[in-house]
């Protein structure tokens, strides 16, 4: 069962609990980022973004989104400071969108639905690798960035002309030398709190960091991504839509803004 999951009918969000438990955990992620009740911390730290080594390999359709993979071996592109506590490096980026402009991110702010969200995926180098950070309660941190209809974001363009390369679920080509710096927005300003992984298995080993200002993209970007496919090679075409999950209820957990 657990390679049926996917994001429409008896295999989408609302079923995964049924494989997946902690569906319903106390820590899942998105949620809803509630402004007024999310609380200024005085004492969190700025998050130091530190790229400029990364060496993106490779770009892959996996059935859900498509990642851009970095070389995790050494230090080379990673995020501290912030919520953090100890480094945390990058080991791949991917997208949220829509089937439409009005929807596609995961996190909301005040209900609002933005056109897309990135996700940048960092593991914390006390555990060793990606897979042993994941059983762990602060073993990722996830960077999350909010993409809004508006003038086009230079670099962006480099990842969807990659995209007519890996239609189908299960490609994947060589994508050297992308410099993940152009996706950030010139404020780091965030909100931040404990959560989980958006898709199965659902771990709750996530301290989310969800950037308050987006990147822009214009419309016809965004439907470069709306051609992938979620089908491999040869099936039927079903369009790579909505693979984006709902917001999850907050229960016991407080954002906190490093902002005022
Ligand atoms: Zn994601």
């Amino acid at each position: 069962m657990s390679h049926h999951w996917g994001y429409s009918g008896q295999n989408g969000p609302e079923h995964w609990h049924k494989s997946f438990p902690v569906a319903n955990g106390e820590r899942q992620s998105p949620v809803d980022i509630d402004t007024r009740t999310a609380i200024h911390d005085p004492s969190l730290q700025p998050v130091s973004v530190c790229y400029d080594q990364a060496s993106s390999r490779r770009i892959l359709n996996n059935g859900h989104s498509f990642n851009v993979e970095f070389d995790d071996s050494q230090d080379k592109a990673v995020l501290k400071g912030g919520p953090l506590h100890g480094t945390y490096r990058l080991i791949q980026f991917h997208f949220h969108w829509g089937s439409s402009d009005g929807q596609g991110s995961e996190h909301t702010v005040d209900k609002m639905k933005y056109a897309a969200e990135l996700h940048l995926v960092h593991w914390n180098t006390k555990y060793g690798d990606f897979g042993k950070a994941v059983q762990q309660p602060d073993g990722l941190a996830v960077l999350g960035i909010f993409l809004k209809i508006g003038p086009a974001t230079p670099g962006l363009q480099q990842v969807l002309d990659a995209l007519q390369s890996i239609k189908t679920k299960g490609k994947s080509v060589n994508f050297a030398n992308f410099d993940p710096r152009c996706l950030l927005p010139g404020n780091l300003d965030y909100w931040t709190y404990s959560g989980s992984l958006t898709t199965p298995p659902l771990l709750e080993c996530v301290t989310w960091i969800v950037l308050k200002e987006p990147i822009t993209v214009t419309s016809e970007q965004m439907s470069k991504f709306r051609k992938l496919n979620f089908n491999g090679e040869g099936e039927p075409e079903e369009l790579m839509v909505d693979n984006w999950r709902p917001a999850q209820p907050l229960k016991n957990r407080q954002i906190k803004a490093s902002f005022k």
